[in-house]
């Protein structure tokens, strides 16, 4: 039976889906529209702290978090970043 990570970024997660969904996900934004990488470090270690993360998916909004994370125009709902 698979672990489940409740606290987990998709990342710890499964680097499959990671790689398929984060990382593929990130490639098709326009380059400008996205973060440095330290603000997506300072963003994501709210959302691992976060009771509302589940396998890398907000439970509050529904949006794979290191995807939302990654926007510039992206924002946590309960404005933690
Ligand atoms: S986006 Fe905000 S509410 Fe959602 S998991 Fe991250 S910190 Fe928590």
């Amino acid at each position: 039976m698979p672990k489940i990570c409740t606290r987990c970024l998709l990342r710890d997660f499964s680097k499959e889906q990671y790689d398929k969904i984060i990382v593929e996900g990130i490639k098709a934004l326009p380059p400008e529209e996205l973060v440095s990488d330290e603000v997506l470090s300072e963003r994501l270690v709210f959302c691992k702290e976060c009771e509302k993360i589940n396998q890398g998916t907000c439970l509050a909004c529904g949006c794979y978090v290191e995807i939302r994370a990654a926007m510039k125009k992206g924002k946590c709902p309960y404005r933690k970043w």
